[in-house]
């Protein structure tokens, strides 16, 4: 039954765009070293073009002679339950959806978005790790992926108001700009959304937030289940219609920012004329256009790197932005690692991966390799623009038990404004 559901969806899914990509495959293996779970785990099953196989199984077994021909001699088997079960922890627990073997893949097969549709299949037969899934219905009932109400919202609200003593609008009527944060901000960072409010608010941007869509995590899109996918994304835009913004601002959620920017427009109705933009492009444009300043050389805490995010900056191209703020905040301090930029390598924590207990030893395997990139170049301190990576560091930072420190670089920024 579970097969079958998995099934009808990679056969729904197997039109021309799949079936040309899984065609252009050439088997040469590339993409496998680029991938920080292969690499750090050695695991051959983690292989990018492996996490396919369902989907390639069931396009071929359905549609081509040679899989028609391997099925009746017995070469391959059709899926079953087990299988699920099995790819399950390998596209969920060993793969963040980064797109790292999507940009070396010679053929150019994006990879990134067929291991979306591997999930998918398994989101449709029910075959989801059980902390994914739970975090998933809490965000349909409850409006959070954290479980927080509306009403725990807004006292959290009122609470980081008072704490900081900054003002944050919700549902401010004629405001131009709508910031929804994520819950991790909210929860566990409440100083990032402080200094993303004392940023806008020093640069008098006509500001809110909605107390209704007030989640910018996507649960749904990390599951691969579309239905829910796109419910979460139309709870923001809804609102972002009734306050009749001109520009939805996505704060510290790279997977959130390849949904709304990307992925909405190709599979829900979208409002016209909002522009979306991530917080880290807004912050780089009130500096460029002289509405905040910033203190050149305020960080000055020791040698400063910058983790890239893969949805921020691979996916969404946000490279300079950052860089050059960092330039201003730590001239003499701030340090590359390497790789970097498109290249970097993901942090082991998106995806939804930092949400499942059993994926942590995969987590803290690979980012053991992004602590020995940061202890090369004798960091101190690592920034970064996505509330999840900054989950994944200090956590991983701690169970290590590293002395490097993590930034967001709206937190660096709001402490260095003149
Ligand atoms: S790099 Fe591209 S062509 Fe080579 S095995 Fe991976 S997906 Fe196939
Ligand atoms: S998307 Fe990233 S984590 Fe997933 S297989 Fe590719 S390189 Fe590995």
């Amino acid at each position: 039954m579970k097969t079958q559901s998995a099934l009808n969806t990679y056969i729904k899914e197997t039109g021309g765009w799949v079936a040309s990509q899984l065609e252009a495959c050439t088997r040469c293996g590339i993409c496998a070293d680029a991938c920080h779970f292969y690499q750090a785990l050695g695991n051959p099953e983690y292989a990018p073009v492996w996490k396919l196989e369902p989907l390639r199984r069931a396009y071929e077994q359905r549609f081509t002679v040679a899989g028609k021909l391997k099925l009746a001699l017995g070469l391959e088997k059709k899926l079953t339950d087990s299988d699920l079960e099995h790819w399950s922890k390998i596209v969920y627990e060993a793969c963040t959806v980064c797109d790292k073997c999507a940009f070396v893949c010679p053929m150019g097969i994006e990879l990134g978005l067929l291991i979306h549709e591997v999930r998918t299949g398994l989101a449709a037969s029910g075959v989801v790790p059980g902390d994914l899934a739970e975090a998933t219905e809490k965000q349909k009932t409850l409006g959070s992926p954290l479980g927080v109400t509306d009403e725990m919202w807004r006292e959290r609200i009122d609470w980081i108001t008072d704490e900081w003593e900054e003002k944050i609008p919700v549902d401010k009527p004629g405001a131009e700009t709508l910031v929804v944060f994520t819950s991790i901000e909210l929860m566990k960072f409440p100083d990032n959304l402080a200094a993303i409010a004392k940023i806008l608010n020093k640069a008098s941007e006509n500001w809110t937030t909605s107390s209704t869509g007030r989640e910018v995590v996507n649960f749904g899109f990390f599951e691969a289940d579309e239905e829910l996918t796109k419910l979460f994304m139309y709870r923001v835009f809804k609102a972002a219609e009734d306050l009749g913004v001109k520009r939805i601002v996505i704060s510290e959620c790279g997977h959130a920012y390849e949904a709304f920017r990307w992925t909405a427009p190709n599979i829900m109705k979208v409002p016209k004329g909002i522009e979306i933009i991530h917080i880290t492009e807004l912050i780089h444009q009130l500096w460029k256009n002289g509405r905040i300043k910033i203190k050149e050389g305020a960080f000055d805490d020791g040698v400063i790197t910058f983790h890239d995010s893969c949805k921020i900056q691979r996916l969404g191209g946000l490279i300079k932005q950052p860089r050059e703020v960092l330039k201003v905040l730590a001239p003499k301090n701030f340090k590359e690692m390497t790789p970097n930029k498109e290249q970097a390598m993901c942090c082991g924590g998106g995806g939804g991966v930092i949400s499942i207990k059993e994926a942590e030893a995969n987590r803290y395997a690979v980012f053991e390799m992004k602590m020995e990139q940061m202890q090369d170049i004798k960091a101190e301190a690592v920034c970064m623009v996505c509330s999840n990576c900054r989950l994944q560091f200090v956590d991983s930072l701690a169970h290590f038990n590293s002395t490097i420190k993590v930034h967001s670089l709206a937190e660096l920024v709001s402490k260095a404004l003149v």
